[in-house]
Protein backbone atom coordinates (compact mmCIF):
# COMPACT_ATOMS: atom_id res chain seq x y z
CA UNK A 1 0.00 0.00 0.00
CA UNK A 2 2.20 2.69 -1.12
CA UNK A 3 -0.08 5.35 0.51
CA UNK A 4 0.55 3.98 3.69
CA UNK A 5 4.20 4.17 3.04
CA UNK A 6 4.50 7.58 2.30
CA UNK A 7 2.20 8.53 5.62
CA UNK A 8 4.41 6.86 7.55
CA UNK A 9 7.34 7.87 6.09
CA UNK A 10 8.06 11.65 7.53
CA UNK A 11 7.18 10.28 11.43
CA UNK A 12 10.20 8.38 11.36
CA UNK A 13 12.60 10.85 9.99
CA UNK A 14 10.83 12.94 12.26
CA UNK A 15 11.30 10.34 15.56
CA UNK A 16 15.50 9.51 14.01
CA UNK A 17 16.00 13.46 13.96
CA UNK A 18 14.74 14.75 17.77
CA UNK A 19 16.20 10.90 19.08
CA UNK A 20 19.16 12.83 17.39
CA UNK A 21 18.85 15.77 18.90
CA UNK A 22 17.93 14.66 22.52
CA UNK A 23 20.97 13.22 22.07
CA UNK A 24 23.44 16.10 21.82
CA UNK A 25 21.64 18.49 23.83
CA UNK A 26 22.18 15.38 26.50
CA UNK A 27 25.94 15.77 25.50
CA UNK A 28 25.90 19.37 25.83
CA UNK A 29 24.54 19.29 28.97
CA UNK A 30 27.08 16.31 30.30
CA UNK A 31 29.74 17.83 29.12
CA UNK A 32 28.88 21.44 30.45
CA UNK A 33 28.47 20.02 34.07
CA UNK A 34 32.11 18.27 33.28
CA UNK A 35 33.75 21.34 32.14
CA UNK A 36 32.18 24.00 34.47
CA UNK A 37 31.34 22.29 37.91
CA UNK A 38 29.83 23.10 40.35
CA UNK A 39 26.98 24.47 38.05
CA UNK A 40 23.72 25.89 38.38
CA UNK A 41 20.36 24.73 36.13
CA UNK A 42 20.47 28.46 35.33
CA UNK A 43 24.13 28.66 33.77
CA UNK A 44 23.62 25.49 31.96
CA UNK A 45 20.60 27.14 30.00
CA UNK A 46 22.33 30.31 29.39
CA UNK A 47 25.66 28.67 28.44
CA UNK A 48 24.27 25.90 26.31
CA UNK A 49 21.42 28.12 24.86
CA UNK A 50 18.82 25.28 25.56
CA UNK A 51 15.10 25.98 27.27
CA UNK A 52 15.23 26.10 31.29
CA UNK A 53 12.46 23.29 30.90
CA UNK A 54 15.03 21.23 28.42
CA UNK A 55 17.98 21.56 30.55
CA UNK A 56 15.65 20.39 33.72
CA UNK A 57 14.34 17.28 31.92
CA UNK A 58 18.09 16.65 31.06
CA UNK A 59 19.69 16.80 34.66
CA UNK A 60 16.92 14.64 35.91
CA UNK A 61 17.94 12.23 33.55
CA UNK A 62 21.46 12.58 34.02
CA UNK A 63 20.49 12.38 37.93
CA UNK A 64 18.70 9.31 37.65
CA UNK A 65 21.46 7.70 35.48
CA UNK A 66 24.13 8.60 38.69
CA UNK A 67 26.08 10.33 36.54
CA UNK A 68 25.48 13.57 38.12
CA UNK A 69 24.93 14.74 41.99
CA UNK A 70 22.86 17.77 43.22
CA UNK A 71 25.77 19.54 45.28
CA UNK A 72 25.33 22.17 47.99
CA UNK A 73 22.73 24.91 47.51
CA UNK A 74 24.29 28.05 46.81
CA UNK A 75 23.73 31.63 47.60
CA UNK A 76 22.81 34.71 45.24
CA UNK A 77 21.28 38.60 45.24
CA UNK A 78 17.97 38.36 45.79
CA UNK A 79 16.97 35.11 47.19
CA UNK A 80 17.83 33.05 44.91
CA UNK A 81 19.14 29.69 46.33
CA UNK A 82 20.52 27.34 42.89
CA UNK A 83 20.94 23.70 43.91
CA UNK A 84 24.58 23.10 42.24
CA UNK A 85 25.45 20.18 40.14
CA UNK A 86 28.62 18.48 39.60
CA UNK A 87 29.86 15.25 37.96
CA UNK A 88 29.96 11.91 40.23
CA UNK A 89 32.91 10.92 41.11
CA UNK A 90 31.81 7.50 42.18
CA UNK A 91 32.07 6.38 38.64
CA UNK A 92 36.00 5.43 38.29
CA UNK A 93 37.71 4.06 34.96
CA UNK A 94 40.68 1.48 34.86
CA UNK A 95 43.45 3.82 32.80
CA UNK A 96 46.68 1.96 31.84
CA UNK A 97 49.65 2.64 29.71
CA UNK A 98 51.53 0.67 28.58
CA UNK A 99 55.20 2.19 27.77
CA UNK A 100 58.49 -0.09 26.38
CA UNK A 101 59.86 -0.04 29.70
CA UNK A 102 57.00 0.07 32.75
CA UNK A 103 53.40 -0.29 32.46
CA UNK A 104 51.08 1.95 35.02
CA UNK A 105 47.35 0.50 35.66
CA UNK A 106 45.53 3.41 37.41
CA UNK A 107 41.80 4.11 38.89
CA UNK A 108 40.64 7.38 38.08
CA UNK A 109 37.58 9.21 38.56
CA UNK A 110 35.09 10.87 35.66
CA UNK A 111 37.00 14.01 36.52
CA UNK A 112 40.41 13.11 35.45
CA UNK A 113 41.84 12.66 39.31
CA UNK A 114 43.61 9.55 40.08
CA UNK A 115 42.76 7.33 42.92
CA UNK A 116 45.35 5.02 42.88
CA UNK A 117 48.32 3.50 40.93
CA UNK A 118 50.53 -0.04 40.20
CA UNK A 119 53.40 0.49 38.40
CA UNK A 120 55.14 -3.26 36.28
CA UNK A 121 57.68 -3.17 34.56
CA UNK A 122 57.00 -4.19 30.97
CA UNK A 123 57.92 -7.75 30.23
CA UNK A 124 59.69 -8.30 26.77
CA UNK A 125 56.87 -11.42 26.30
CA UNK A 126 53.42 -9.75 25.84
CA UNK A 127 52.15 -13.00 27.22
CA UNK A 128 53.77 -12.32 30.46
CA UNK A 129 53.10 -8.78 30.86
CA UNK A 130 48.99 -9.72 29.57
CA UNK A 131 48.64 -11.84 32.50
CA UNK A 132 50.20 -9.69 35.04
CA UNK A 133 48.17 -6.76 33.43
CA UNK A 134 45.38 -8.69 34.01
CA UNK A 135 45.41 -9.68 37.41
CA UNK A 136 46.36 -5.60 37.93
CA UNK A 137 43.48 -4.81 36.47
CA UNK A 138 41.57 -7.36 38.65
CA UNK A 139 42.86 -5.93 42.03
CA UNK A 140 42.04 -2.53 41.06
CA UNK A 141 38.74 -3.31 40.22
CA UNK A 142 38.29 -5.38 43.56
CA UNK A 143 39.81 -2.16 45.62
CA UNK A 144 36.91 -0.09 43.63
CA UNK A 145 34.09 -2.31 45.16
CA UNK A 146 31.91 0.68 46.51
CA UNK A 147 32.23 1.97 43.32
CA UNK A 148 31.04 1.92 39.29
CA UNK A 149 33.80 0.79 36.67
CA UNK A 150 33.08 2.44 33.62
CA UNK A 151 35.60 0.21 31.70
CA UNK A 152 39.21 0.06 30.97
CA UNK A 153 41.27 2.64 28.42
CA UNK A 154 44.78 1.41 27.14
CA UNK A 155 47.66 3.40 25.43
CA UNK A 156 49.63 1.43 23.55
CA UNK A 157 53.31 2.93 22.43
CA UNK A 158 52.20 1.61 18.76
CA UNK A 159 49.06 1.33 16.22
CA UNK A 160 46.33 -0.51 16.93
CA UNK A 161 44.15 -1.75 14.26
CA UNK A 162 40.73 -1.59 15.92
CA UNK A 163 38.90 -3.73 13.33
CA UNK A 164 41.54 -6.67 13.43
CA UNK A 165 41.67 -6.21 17.41
CA UNK A 166 45.84 -5.98 17.20
CA UNK A 167 48.47 -4.31 17.89
CA UNK A 168 50.09 -3.71 14.12
CA UNK A 169 52.85 -1.18 14.93
CA UNK A 170 55.27 -1.12 17.64
CA UNK A 171 58.94 -0.88 16.82
CA UNK A 172 59.94 0.13 20.70
CA UNK A 173 58.03 -2.58 21.77
CA UNK A 174 58.70 -4.85 19.35
CA UNK A 175 55.40 -6.72 19.68
CA UNK A 176 53.83 -7.90 16.66
CA UNK A 177 50.67 -9.40 16.14
CA UNK A 178 49.25 -8.85 19.94
CA UNK A 179 45.61 -8.77 21.08
CA UNK A 180 45.62 -6.59 23.86
CA UNK A 181 41.87 -5.40 24.31
CA UNK A 182 39.87 -9.45 24.64
CA UNK A 183 42.03 -10.71 27.47
CA UNK A 184 40.91 -8.08 30.10
CA UNK A 185 37.54 -7.91 28.48
CA UNK A 186 36.90 -11.66 29.25
CA UNK A 187 38.70 -11.41 32.70
CA UNK A 188 36.88 -8.12 33.47
CA UNK A 189 33.28 -8.37 31.61
CA UNK A 190 34.16 -4.61 30.85
CA UNK A 191 34.52 -2.77 27.98
CA UNK A 192 37.87 -1.92 26.97
CA UNK A 193 39.33 0.25 24.71
CA UNK A 194 43.09 0.46 23.19
CA UNK A 195 44.45 3.41 21.82
CA UNK A 196 47.71 4.53 20.33
CA UNK A 197 49.68 6.89 23.26
CA UNK A 198 49.80 9.97 20.81
CA UNK A 199 46.06 9.77 20.13
CA UNK A 200 45.53 8.96 23.65
CA UNK A 201 47.77 12.64 24.38
CA UNK A 202 45.39 14.26 21.94
CA UNK A 203 42.35 13.29 24.18
CA UNK A 204 43.64 14.00 27.16
CA UNK A 205 44.70 17.89 26.06
CA UNK A 206 40.86 18.55 24.46
CA UNK A 207 39.10 17.00 27.01
CA UNK A 208 41.08 17.91 30.30
CA UNK A 209 43.06 21.17 28.71
CA UNK A 210 40.43 22.60 27.80
CA UNK A 211 41.29 23.05 24.35
CA UNK A 212 37.99 21.65 23.26
CA UNK A 213 37.89 25.31 21.22
CA UNK A 214 40.69 24.03 19.22
CA UNK A 215 39.46 22.24 16.23
CA UNK A 216 43.35 21.15 14.49
CA UNK A 217 46.09 20.64 16.95
CA UNK A 218 49.09 17.79 17.02
CA UNK A 219 50.56 16.38 19.62
CA UNK A 220 54.42 14.86 19.50
CA UNK A 221 54.95 12.57 22.17
CA UNK A 222 58.76 12.60 22.34
CA UNK A 223 60.30 9.40 24.01
CA UNK A 224 62.35 6.40 22.89
CA UNK A 225 60.34 7.24 19.60
CA UNK A 226 58.24 9.72 18.49
CA UNK A 227 54.76 9.75 17.81
CA UNK A 228 51.84 12.27 16.72
CA UNK A 229 48.78 12.32 17.41
CA UNK A 230 46.27 14.59 14.93
CA UNK A 231 43.15 16.13 16.09
CA UNK A 232 41.61 17.73 12.70
CA UNK A 233 38.90 19.40 11.98
CA UNK A 234 37.70 18.72 15.70
CA UNK A 235 38.70 14.67 15.23
CA UNK A 236 41.24 12.04 15.86
CA UNK A 237 42.36 10.70 12.90
CA UNK A 238 43.00 7.53 12.74
CA UNK A 239 43.56 6.34 8.95
CA UNK A 240 43.55 2.28 7.66
CA UNK A 241 44.27 0.48 10.29
CA UNK A 242 45.08 3.11 12.74
CA UNK A 243 48.07 3.85 11.16
CA UNK A 244 47.53 7.28 10.81
CA UNK A 245 50.31 9.92 12.32
CA UNK A 246 53.56 7.76 11.72
CA UNK A 247 55.61 11.22 11.08
CA UNK A 248 58.13 9.62 13.47
CA UNK A 249 58.77 6.90 10.43
CA UNK A 250 59.11 9.24 7.68
CA UNK A 251 62.84 9.56 6.74
CA UNK A 252 64.89 12.84 7.44
CA UNK A 253 67.80 11.22 5.68
CA UNK A 254 67.56 7.93 3.86
CA UNK A 255 71.13 7.26 4.32
CA UNK A 256 70.71 7.83 7.88
CA UNK A 257 71.30 5.17 10.93
CA UNK A 258 68.84 1.93 10.82
CA UNK A 259 65.20 2.42 12.66
CA UNK A 260 63.23 0.02 14.89
CA UNK A 261 60.82 0.19 12.07
CA UNK A 262 63.48 -1.38 9.53
CA UNK A 263 63.76 2.23 7.79
CA UNK A 264 66.70 4.09 7.98
CA UNK A 265 67.31 8.15 8.92
CA UNK A 266 63.70 8.62 10.07
CA UNK A 267 62.82 11.28 11.94
CA UNK A 268 62.73 9.19 16.06
CA UNK A 269 66.52 8.56 14.95
CA UNK A 270 67.18 12.01 15.03
CA UNK A 271 64.80 13.68 17.26
CA UNK A 272 64.29 10.94 19.85
CA UNK A 273 65.72 10.57 23.52
CA UNK A 274 67.73 7.83 21.99
CA UNK A 275 69.33 9.90 19.37
CA UNK A 276 70.43 12.60 22.31
CA UNK A 277 72.16 10.44 23.94
CA UNK A 278 73.91 9.05 20.92
CA UNK A 279 75.06 12.52 20.27
CA UNK A 280 76.57 12.84 23.34
CA UNK A 281 78.55 9.72 23.07
CA UNK A 282 79.73 10.63 19.63
CA UNK A 283 81.27 14.00 20.78
CA UNK A 284 83.41 11.14 22.71
CA UNK A 285 81.78 11.08 26.09
CA UNK A 286 80.99 6.91 26.92
CA UNK A 287 77.17 7.19 28.49
CA UNK A 288 77.04 3.96 29.62
CA UNK A 289 73.35 3.01 31.06
CA UNK A 290 73.09 6.69 31.66
CA UNK A 291 69.59 7.84 30.73
CA UNK A 292 67.66 11.02 29.00
CA UNK A 293 66.84 12.56 32.32
CA UNK A 294 70.60 12.01 33.74
CA UNK A 295 71.27 13.92 30.29
CA UNK A 296 69.60 17.01 31.31
CA UNK A 297 70.83 16.98 34.54
CA UNK A 298 74.20 17.11 33.52
CA UNK A 299 73.30 20.02 30.79
CA UNK A 300 72.08 21.73 33.82
CA UNK A 301 75.04 21.49 35.79
CA UNK A 302 77.30 22.89 32.61
CA UNK A 303 78.45 19.98 30.57
CA UNK A 304 78.90 21.41 27.33
CA UNK A 305 78.60 18.44 25.34
CA UNK A 306 75.67 17.62 27.12
CA UNK A 307 73.90 20.70 25.74
CA UNK A 308 75.27 20.53 22.47
CA UNK A 309 73.84 17.06 22.30
CA UNK A 310 70.45 18.44 23.59
CA UNK A 311 70.63 21.06 21.44
CA UNK A 312 71.20 18.61 18.31
CA UNK A 313 68.22 16.53 19.20
CA UNK A 314 65.95 19.68 19.12
CA UNK A 315 66.96 21.32 15.66
CA UNK A 316 65.77 17.83 14.57
CA UNK A 317 62.70 17.58 16.59
CA UNK A 318 61.46 21.50 14.90
CA UNK A 319 62.72 20.12 11.37
CA UNK A 320 60.64 16.93 11.69
CA UNK A 321 57.97 19.28 12.89
CA UNK A 322 57.68 21.36 9.71
CA UNK A 323 56.25 18.06 7.78
CA UNK A 324 53.87 18.32 10.08
CA UNK A 325 52.94 22.00 9.99
CA UNK A 326 53.23 21.69 5.88
CA UNK A 327 50.96 18.41 6.12
CA UNK A 328 48.23 19.71 8.46
CA UNK A 329 48.41 23.54 9.27
CA UNK A 330 47.59 22.79 12.99
CA UNK A 331 46.82 25.71 15.09
CA UNK A 332 48.36 24.90 17.83
CA UNK A 333 51.83 21.56 18.59
CA UNK A 334 51.62 20.08 22.14
CA UNK A 335 55.02 18.40 22.93
CA UNK A 336 54.85 15.82 25.15
CA UNK A 337 58.00 13.81 26.63
CA UNK A 338 60.56 14.53 29.09
CA UNK A 339 62.41 16.83 27.07
CA UNK A 340 59.35 19.41 28.10
CA UNK A 341 61.45 19.75 31.56
CA UNK A 342 63.73 21.47 29.68
CA UNK A 343 62.03 23.67 27.85
CA UNK A 344 63.93 26.81 28.28
CA UNK A 345 66.96 24.74 26.46
CA UNK A 346 63.99 23.18 23.80
CA UNK A 347 61.36 25.55 22.96
CA UNK A 348 63.17 28.23 21.49
CA UNK A 349 65.52 26.08 19.00
CA UNK A 350 62.19 24.23 18.00
CA UNK A 351 59.92 27.53 17.32
CA UNK A 352 62.80 28.91 15.12
CA UNK A 353 63.11 25.51 13.24
CA UNK A 354 59.60 25.65 12.86
CA UNK A 355 59.33 29.41 11.69
CA UNK A 356 62.34 29.27 9.68
CA UNK A 357 59.77 27.05 7.00
CA UNK A 358 56.09 28.53 7.19
CA UNK A 359 55.26 28.50 3.70
CA UNK A 360 53.68 31.70 1.96
CA UNK A 361 50.23 31.91 3.42
CA UNK A 362 50.65 29.49 6.51
CA UNK A 363 50.40 30.62 9.55
CA UNK A 364 53.01 29.56 12.59
CA UNK A 365 51.12 27.26 15.45
CA UNK A 366 51.75 27.49 18.59
CA UNK A 367 54.08 25.03 19.81
CA UNK A 368 53.31 24.16 23.22
CA UNK A 369 54.84 22.45 26.41
CA UNK A 370 52.62 19.87 27.97
CA UNK A 371 53.42 20.25 31.51
CA UNK A 372 53.04 16.97 33.02
CA UNK A 373 54.30 14.58 35.44
CA UNK A 374 54.06 11.37 32.40
CA UNK A 375 50.58 11.17 32.78
CA UNK A 376 49.01 12.60 30.16
CA UNK A 377 48.38 8.84 28.12
CA UNK A 378 46.30 7.53 31.70
CA UNK A 379 44.25 10.82 31.73
CA UNK A 380 43.86 10.39 27.90
CA UNK A 381 42.73 6.61 28.54
CA UNK A 382 40.30 8.34 30.80
CA UNK A 383 38.71 10.58 28.03
CA UNK A 384 38.93 7.59 25.80
CA UNK A 385 36.47 5.68 27.70
CA UNK A 386 34.18 8.68 28.96
CA UNK A 387 33.64 9.71 25.43
CA UNK A 388 31.14 7.14 24.94
CA UNK A 389 28.68 8.72 27.24
CA UNK A 390 30.11 12.60 26.62
CA UNK A 391 30.80 12.71 22.70
CA UNK A 392 33.38 13.93 21.23
CA UNK A 393 31.55 16.72 20.74
CA UNK A 394 33.61 20.07 20.32
CA UNK A 395 31.97 22.90 22.55
ZN1 LIG B 1 61.44 4.29 11.41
Amino acid sequence: MPDQKQADAPKRIQGASSEFVRDINRRIVLNLIRTRHPISRADLARLSGLQRSTVSLIVEQLIAEHWVLEGPTGRLPRGRRPTFLRLNDERVIIAVDIRPVQTTVAVADANGRFLSQEIMATSADPDVLMRSLTQSVERLIGGSRKKKVEGVGISVPGRYDHSADRLVFAPNLKWQDVDIRNPIARATGLEVTVENAANACVLAAVWFDRMEECRNLVVVTISEGIGTGVWANGRLVRGLNGMAGEFGHVPLDPNGPPCGCGGNGCWEVFGSNRAALRYYRESGVEPGDMTFLDLLGRADQGDKRAAKALETMARYVGRGTRMVVAGLAPERIIIVGDLTRSWHRFGPVIESEVQAQVLPGGCVPKVIPAYEDGMARLRGTVALVLQKDFGTLAL
